[in-house]
């Protein structure tokens, strides 16, 4: 074995780290939930009544048979300059490299009002526990965040538990990053017709025990209240122990922090300016992590990240950029293809219900735009 490597936190990015080094390492891997590393973009599950048992990465088997020594006792603090992680439970844990993988925590910002119980966010599965059992003879829910998870949420809440669900959006429409409007206006109707309904265009400012107060003088019921307003990169234990951060672990192309023996990765760094908060980058962040402490000299370059979701039942594919030269493909029966171009160059595509085109938008992205090399495909 090489020497001792630490990685700090058990989600994607840490168990793709551990595994991709246990052969040459001796890896410890150091967990912050009661659970054993799980898929943590399935925790809805969790919501409509799977265990986070059936959610696990890999059983706890697997662990032994790698050499990945698992610590159940969360990091309290790191001495870099004696290489050492305290946990909670005052073991010491020295090592060669320390790969930290803290992730993010949900964003909750305070409310006016005297609203005390019920209020959650969705980043762990006790978090869906908690949200299950609160929802459990309630009669409304109100979703703070018309984001892809607070819709994906809002969408799987109505469905199961067959209580009408609000999502308030503060944009003047959902998923404002990924889509234009008639897109977003497809999906809200959709979404409408499955008990969702969506306030854009305005915040939420107060609460009391069963109801929410929108900027626009709009009550909406609100038994349960969940919190889908982004994300924040899990660094105080990195600030702690004084290596740079912003708003993420600053990290370079080699995923290394300002200490050169402690590396970063997946929805905790902050990558030349840029946060991070998808799986597909944690997890290949994991893999390069792995190949740079084994020596591969070459930089991470993240994987295009274009979305491709699925909302409510409907597949969104958002490629690209959203111009204001927007030409429409296909508008019928729920499906919608548009593209997208700037000084007639396609930059970027919107796909509702018509993903079979995706291909041919990928293709027609930096080239003229040119309605035939669609049309042909229909
Ligand atoms: C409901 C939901 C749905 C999602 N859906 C998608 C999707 O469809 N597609 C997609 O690409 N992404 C999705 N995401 C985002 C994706 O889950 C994250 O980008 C990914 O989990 C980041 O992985 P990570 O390993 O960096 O961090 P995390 O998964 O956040 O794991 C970090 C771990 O570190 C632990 N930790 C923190 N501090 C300490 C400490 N001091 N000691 C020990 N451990 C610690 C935490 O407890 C946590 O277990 C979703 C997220 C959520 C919440």
């Amino acid at each position: 074995m090489n020497g001792k490597i630490v990685i700090i936190g058990g989600g994607i990015a840490g168990v793709q780290a551990a595994a991709s080094l246990a052969d040459k390492w001796d890896v410890f891997l150091v967990l912050g939930e009661n659970y054993l590393p799980y898929y943590r973009m399935r925790i809805e599950e969790i919501i409509s009544g799977s265990s986070p048992e059936s959610l696990y990465i890999h059983p706890e088997s697997w662990y032994g048979e790698k050499g990945i020594k698992l610590c159940h006792s969360p990091a309290s603090s790191i001495d870099g300059d004696g290489r050492i992680v305290a946990l909670e439970d005052g073991t010491r844990l020295q090592y060669d490299k320390l790969i930290i993988a803290t992730g993010s925590n949900a964003f909750v910002f305070p409310l006016e009002g005297n609203r005390s119980t019920s209020v959650f966010s969705l980043r762990t599965a006790e978090d869906a526990i908690a949200i299950r059992n609160s929802l459990s003879g309630s009669g409304s829910m109100a979703v703070i965040g018309g984001g892809l998870l607070g819709l994906e949420l809002a969408y799987s809440v109505a469905e199961h538990f067959h209580i009408p669900v609000s999502v308030i959006e503060s944009s003047e429409y959902i998923l404002s990053r990924q889509l234009d409007r008639a897109s977003a206006m497809l999906l809200q109707d959709s979404l409408g017709k499955s008990g969702v309904e969506v306030h854009a265009g305005a915040s939420a400012v107060r609460a009391d025990s069963s109801t929410l107060f929108l900027s626009d003088g709009t009550e909406l019921p609100a038994d349960v209240l969940c919190f889908s307003a982004g994300v924040r990169p899990a660094a105080s234990l990195a600030s702690s122990a004084s290596l740079d951060v912003d708003k993420g672990i600053i990290v370079d192309e080699h995923l290394r922090s300002s200490d050169p023996d402690i590396y970063a990765i997946g929805d905790v760094i902050e990558l030349n300016g840029r946060l991070f908060g998808l799986a597909l980058h944690a997890r290949e962040m994991g893999s390069k992590v792995a190949s740079v402490i084994n020596g591969d000299d070459s930089p991470y370059v993240p994987s295009d990240s274009s979305a491709i979701l699925k909302v409510g039942g409907i597949d969104v594919v958002s490629l690209g950029q959203i111009a204001d030269d927007a030409s429409v493909i296909i508008d019928r029966d729920g499906s919608r293809f548009t593209v997208f171009c700037e000084n007639g160059i396609v930059k970027g595509a919107v796909l509702i219900n018509c993903k079979q085109f995706m291909a041919s938008a990928r293709k027609a992205i930096g080239s003229p735009f040119d309605a035939a090399m669609f049309q042909e495909k229909m």
